[in-house]
């Protein structure tokens, strides 16, 4: 029977099942999207003009899809001063039973206009739209479904201690998961009671800014949440803006290095969600097809834009070439390509920048004697794409083993005892997320407990959930996200 199963494994899927495996095209229409050819930006209750205009791009097609203006260090101001407004308004004033009502409303609303939401969403930012479709904007509505249960509840967040909001937040997001990102920014800081201004990603600012509309529906007080877009220096003037109090951040660990040292001294509160380098530990007596599901759900889910990717595998020893075996095999079905069809699986690199920097760790690992394994098949002729990638045979010190790729790329390590995988995952600079794949409940819980990041999943992979924390340690950053902890970096404690 084994050895019969292993040469089936050593077959290409295509010579073994020829046409059955291509599925015909079930593309998602993108009628459902009315895009603006120009977007300005949300502040104090109204949608502004805006000077001078960056391009947004659909990166599996390279199309332009609008032009979006470039906030000034004015336009920050004016957001930053209606937001301060706002707090001093009747949103200050409102009962958390209140405030809640309008978190609700909004989740409503994210639900109401999912379908648009998700082609949007793969439309700007390049994501398989069966994941904008099923995790992003579900997710995204669950996270203002779940805080604003919070808003009437704060007492208990803190027991004994009288708490507030702490003011004017600052909030920064990276493009990977756009309104995802910016439901786990606004939803908490809503629900204590603070206001915020928001900066997007220059990459993928559209769901924000239909998400601003849905505000407006919602009737949310002017000012209470305000969006700013733009670049860096957007974002860099937010963090400096004297009249924020908190700067909440998730993005490079470059960035967030710089902002802290700006921020110093200035009493702004800070929470910084960074890079990773996840650990995806497999033993010998783990459920093996279930764990190749898991590598691959850790490694090519969102292209593997995914700051908690497991990008370096260990595999014990005894079982290395069989998961290899089965996991080749398993990337032979992957389907890569147009991000609107329904039967993608992996879709387009975000931008051309961070195409050419996977390219580039990708060739460092080729020329430190790394075997490649790529994905078959082919790819759309324009558009950013990179095939699902899978080293072996390099030594834990290679660039790609080291830093994050950002990218579906895989490096695989051996070990041949649990205290060995646990030095060598907790063996990186990043401590965001690991995973734990045994049959053995003891080891299981041992090996989860040594891990020194954030998030460690057993016996699965990439998992989110609003109430569940999520944030790093070391060089990820501070701070957690998610679950009565998410609220802790939004409220003055007194
Ligand atoms: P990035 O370059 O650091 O950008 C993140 C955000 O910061 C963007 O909105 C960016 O604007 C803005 N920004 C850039 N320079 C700035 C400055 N000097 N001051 C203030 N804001 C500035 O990161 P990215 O490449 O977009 O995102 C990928 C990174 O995010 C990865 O490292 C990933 O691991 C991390 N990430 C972490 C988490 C987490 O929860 N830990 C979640 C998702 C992603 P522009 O887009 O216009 O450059
Ligand atoms: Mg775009």
């Amino acid at each position: 029977m084994a050895t019969n199963e292993s040469s089936t494994l050593r077959t290409p899927r295509r010579l073994l099942f020829g046409d059955l495996w291509t599925y015909a095209p079930a593309p998602e229409s993108r009628d459902i999207v009315r895009l603006q050819p120009r977007y300005g930006h949300f502040i104090d209750g109204a949608f502004t003009e805006g000077g001078e205009t960056m391009q947004t791009i659909n990166p599996a097609t390279e199309e332009v899809l609008a032009e979006v203006a470039v906030g000034t260090s004015e336009d920050v101001d004016r957001a930053v001063k209606a937001a301060r407004r706002a707090l001093d308004g009747p949103w200050g004033r409102m009962s958390g039973a209140e405030r809640g009502k309008f978190l609700y409303r909004i989740a409503r609303l994210i639900q109401e206009h999912a379908r648009e939401l998700a082609v949007l969403e793969s439309l700007d930012g390049g994501k398989p739209i069966r994941e904008s479709r099923d995790i992003d904007i579900p997710l995204a509505a669950a996270h203002f479904f779940y805080y604003a249960g919070w808003a009437d509840k704060l007492g208990y967040a803190v027991p004994g201690a009288q708490v507030g909001p702490v003011g004017v937040a600052g909030q920064i997001i990276p493009w990977n998961f756009p309104l995802l990102m910016a439901a786990w920014k606004l939803a908490p800081a809503l629900a204590c009671g603070n206001t915020l201004v928001l900066k997007p990603a220059e990459n993928t600012p559209l769901t924000a800014m239909r998400l601003a509309e849905l505000i407006l529906e919602a009737d949310l007080p002017p000012g209470v949440v305000n969006i700013v877009n733009g670049a860096g220096a957007t974002g860099s003037a937010l963090v400096e803006h004297p009249g924020v109090n908190k700067i909440a951040f998730t993005g490079s660990t470059a960035v967030g290095r710089h902002i802290q040292r700006a921020i110093a001294g200035s009493g702004k509160k800070l929470t910084l969600e960074l890079g990773g380098k996840g650990a995806n530990i497999i033993f010998e007596d783990a459920p093996i097809d279930q764990a190749v599901e898991g590598i691959v759900a850790g490694i090519f889910f969102n292209q593997g834009h995914v700051c908690c990717a497991g990008s370096r595998l260990l595999v014990q020893e005894s079982i290395h070439d069989e998961v290899m075996e089965k996991l080749r095999w398993r990337m032979q079905s992957l389907r890569v390509g147009d991000p609107l069809d329904k039967n993608t699986d992996v879709g387009a690199i975000n931008s051309r920048e961070q195409l050419e920097r996977i390219q580039t760790l990708v060739a460092s690992g080729v020329e430190a004697g790394g075997q490649l394994y790529q994905c078959p098949g082919d790819l759309p002729e324009k558009g950013f794409f990179f095939r699902p990638s899978v080293f072996t045979g390099l030594a834990q010190s290679a660039r790609v083993a080291q830093e994050e790729i950002f990218g579906p790329v895989l490096t695989v390590l051996t070990f041949r005892t649990p205290e060995e995988a646990i030095e060598r995952a907790n063996n990186t600079p990043y401590g965001l997320s690991a995973g734990v794949w045994s049959d053995k409940g003891s080891r299981l819980f041992m090996v989860a407990g040594a891990m020194r990041a954030g998030v460690v999943w057993g016996n699965t992979f990439n998992r989110f959930d609003p109430t569940s924390p999520f944030g790093g340690y070391k060089e990820s950053g501070f701070g957690r996200e998610g679950g009565r902890h998410g609220l802790l970096p939004y409220l003055e404690v007194r």
